[in-house]
């Protein structure tokens, strides 16, 4: 791995300390680039691994998932500016500037701002007890709140509704139960037989599983102090809840992309071409956010279509 060369001034700015942003900063380093490297990030810890939090949700600690052992960024000289938020793009100037409103010029710079849990806007989804899965923080307001719950209602069919069903399940055996939007828990990803094998698997885990029931459509009751007590779906059956985690999916944190004028494709990602290059030769994107040209199709794809699309 290159060491840092003080005479090398050439910066190269990363926003975004997830998976993508810290490769990008550590393949530079391995492929001999000697400048600058600067990665802002607005979570308060060096990167994690994300994938886990729901496969070790109920037990796991998150401050043990890093996905680089301590020290790293100092041996390869990697600024990580960690609680920062980028809030827009000058490509003009070819600075960026943070929500304190100090700038950080660039020669390259790199979008690696990722997703976020999408927040569903049924009626009491902002009460207390209930939460979406996205970072290490959610992950442990989640594990610490389960401890204390006596009714678990997991809302959402998806890959993650599901592991976080597979792994309550285990953990707080006959507590838990899953709500989907179809036949079967990940009908749309995997098809029927699949979905049927997984809803087994839920039930033998002790989880009780509520299909075809439209999770846009399910509300949320609360008490007094703004807890929530129960989880009501569409045809008016209610669940005791004093735990829900909702997984709805991902929205994307394009928002950066968008205002800088950088070009989107049709899928919602940020258009790049075979070399992660955004419409602005200077500007990069990779990771969730990034839409590139598929090995198989030529046609601009995102990665969690590519994976899903996949025999
Ligand atoms: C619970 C869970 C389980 C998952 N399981 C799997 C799995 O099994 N297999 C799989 O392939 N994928 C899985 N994923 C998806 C996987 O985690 C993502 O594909 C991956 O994290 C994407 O990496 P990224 O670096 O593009 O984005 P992220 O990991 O989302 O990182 C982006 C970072 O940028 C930060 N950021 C955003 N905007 C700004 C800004 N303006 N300024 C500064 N920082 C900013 C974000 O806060 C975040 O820290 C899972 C995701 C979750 C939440």
């Amino acid at each position: 791995m290159a060491k840092r060369d003080p005479a090398n001034k050439t910066r190269m700015v990363i926003v975004g300390g997830g998976a993508a942003g810290l490769n990008c900063a550590e393949t530079l380093r391995q492929s001999n680039f000697t400048g600058e490297i600067t990665v802002i990030s607005n979570e308060k810890v060096l990167p994690y691994d994300r994938t886990l939090l729901s496969k070790v949700l109920a037990t796991g600690d998150a401050s043990k998932l890093s996905l680089r052992e301590s020290g790293f960024m100092d041996t390869a000289d990697i600024d990580y500016q960690l609680g920062y938020s980028v809030a827009s793009i000058d490509r003009d100037g070819k600075t960026v500037k943070l929500s304190d409103g100090s700038s950080i010029p660039y020669d390259k710079l790199l979008l690696a701002t990722g997703g976020r849990a999408r927040v569903t806007k049924n009626p009491g989804s902002d009460l207390k007890g209930v939460h979406f899965l996205r970072t290490a923080a959610d992950q442990t307001a989640i594990k610490e709140q389960a401890k204390k719950a006596n009714n678990i209602v997991v809302v959402g069919g998806g890959f993650i509704s599901s592991e976080v069903t597979a792994n309550l399940a285990k953990t707080y055996k006959g507590k838990v139960s899953m709500v989907c939007d179809t036949n079967v828990p990940m009908e749309r990803i995997f098809g029927y037989d699949v979905g049927a094998m997984l809803l087994t698997e839920h039930e033998r885990n002790g989880a009780k599983v509520y299909i075809n029931r439209d999770v846009m459509n399910i509300k949320y009751s609360g008490d007094k102090d703004g807890n929530v007590t129960s989880v009501v779906l569409e045809n008016g059956y209610e669940l005791k809840a004093d735990l829900v985690v909702v997984g709805a999916g991902i929205e994307l944190n394009t928002e950066l992309a968008k205002s800088a004028g950088l070009d989107m494709d049709p899928n919602g990602g940020v258009h790049t071409n075979p070399f992660m290059q955004t419409s602005d030769s200077n500007v990069f994107a990779a990771g969730d956010i990034a839409s590139f040209p598929s090995w198989h199709t030529g046609s601009n794809i995102r990665i969690e279509h590519w994976i899903t699309a996949q025999d």
